[in-house]
């Protein structure tokens, strides 16, 4: 059967937009502080959940809440189960909005709201094309779930929990992420080096070395306090002179018999470190051209040397290049150091498939023998990739191809999305080529043409999947 979805959509598209701003109207940013046995993350994910399953029993969907923390909107019948995975709850808002952000305002065919394209927009759009194939009545013989998880932007809490009791799907995409397709993922893993800091009574000292907010983040700022044998006005100078030859910008003050150093460079997510300017690093090099002893100079020279500008951890021995996925990249993302206590770095690492966080770990312990660190192992994620020739990647490119005209190709990615959850899992849309990204942004929207597109998208590549 030929159905024209484009013209379904278009029947639909006030009725989209209602439920959608209903969901855009609550403020479903993780709250730690206000998060309770009933509402594990905070009442706004809470609610939004609720809204969202409110919507699907309204159109006489089977659903289901668990444990608050994620849920499903169910159709269809079959042996064979689906699952399409998407996001309600929100990053915060941060500063430099034109409008409120829990008030979705329509500007030049264009959506604003936090949530609008990360992941609202796009879970909506997914589930009014299931809303499409149940009131067209056609035949589909597998069954199929919405998942709506409440965390993602954090901790996956939802996920961990929806699974721990309901039944994983054999297949299936989470619409939060790019066209046409990603259906790979680089292993994500943090080791933190770290290493005990001895008091010493050397007249250049380094008494605190601080950059970075998150792992996943280059450092945008850096800051160091120092006890210099010279004077401010040399310091000045050469500070004036490392800035004319790099790309950050620096001040000096003095602090009773101390000096403060701030280095700016630029912030960028960790899966591209090569995309920021880390501040951490440059600020040990500055630092390097004084005459710091022991754990101070081992401190300062382990950045310099083995960390500065390494994107692809080549000096560290840890280089690796798989032709599908690409290459291992680390990002040095918080920097913690205090004189006659302790120094750590954690360090960031997106690795491709053909070497494992065991090796890794394993390969910078060597490495860094002479500076007699400890290494400890934080969070880990396993690289995923589904094949090029799966029988779903291939409905999900011949889709978008007819859609847009545009061929689409596999490709993988730095970061974790909820496609990873399923051994064929792949994210899909609902951003184009074209789309401008505004994700964790201020200002955020979702084009509305490019939301109506991805709706028909996701009909036909649904109806394809489980008919
Ligand atoms: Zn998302
Ligand atoms: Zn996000």
């Amino acid at each position: 059967m030929q159905i024209n979805w484009i013209k379904e959509v278009e029947k639909r598209k006030q009725d989209l937009l209602e439920d959608l701003n209903t969901l855009l109207r609550i403020d479903s940013v993780r709250r730690d502080d206000l998060a309770s046995d009933e509402a594990p993350v905070g009442p706004g994910p809470k609610e939004a959940l609720e809204a969202f399953l409110k919507i699907g029993e309204r159109d006489g969907f089977k659903t289901k809440n668990v444990g608050n923390l994620a849920g499903h909107i169910e159709f269809g019948q079959g042996e064979e189960l689906m699952g399409v995975f998407g996001h309600v709850d929100v990053v915060p808002v941060g500063t430099g909005w034109d409008t409120d952000p829990f008030t979705p305002t329509i500007k030049d065919n264009r959506l604003y709201a936090r949530g609008a394209s990360d992941d609202k927009g796009p879970t909506v759009a997914a589930y009014y094309a299931i809303k499409m194939i149940k009131e067209l009545g056609l035949p589909v013989n597998k069954t199929l779930r919405l998942i709506i998880g409440t965390d993602e932007e954090s901790g996956w809490k939802c996920m961990d929990r929806y699974l721990a009791t309901e039944r994983k799907p054999d297949f299936g995409f989470s619409p939060d992420a790019d066209f046409p397709i990603i259906n790979g993922e680089k292993g994500i893993l943090t080791l933190k080096v770290h290493k005990n800091s001895p008091v010493t009574q050397h007249a250049t000292k380094l008494l605190s070395f601080e950059a970075g907010l998150r792992e996943n983040m280059v450092p945008q700022d850096a800051r160091a306090i120092v006890s210099l044998p010279v004077s401010l006005e040399e310091v000045e100078e050469a500070l004036a002179v490392f800035v004319q030859e790099n790309p950050v910008s620096a001040t000096v003050r003095q602090e009773n018999e101390t000096f403060v150093i701030d280095v700016v460079g630029k912030a960028s997510h960790g899966m591209a470190p090569m995309n920021g300017i880390n501040a951490g690093t440059y600020l040990a090099v500055f630092l390097s051209q004084y005459d710091f002893r022991d754990s101070d100079n081992m401190y300062l020279s382990l950045i310099k040397d083995t960390l500065h500008g390494e994107y692809y951890g080549e000096y560290l021995g840890l280089s690796h290049n798989d032709d599908i996925m690409g290459e291992l990249t680390m990002n040095p993302g918080v920097f913690t150091y205090k004189h006659g206590e302790k120094g750590s770095i954690w360090l960031n690492f997106r690795y491709p498939k053909g070497v494992s966080a065991e090796q890794l770990e394993e390969k910078l312990s060597l490495a860094l023998a002479d500076y007699q660190v400890d290494i400890e192992a934080g969070k880990s994620q396993t690289p995923h990739y589904v094949p090029a020739d799966d029988p779903m990647v291939k409905v999900l490119l011949d889709v978008y191809e007819k859609y847009t005209g545009h061929k689409g190709s596999e490709r993988t990615i730095g970061g974790g999305t909820y496609g990873r959850l399923l051994d064929r899992g792949v994210a899909y849309g609902a951003m184009f080529p074209h789309s401008i990204d505004t994700m964790h942004q201020a200002n955020e929207f979702i084009d509305l043409d490019d939301l109506f597109k991805a709706t028909a998208i996701y009909a036909e590549a649904i109806y394809e999947l489980i008919k």
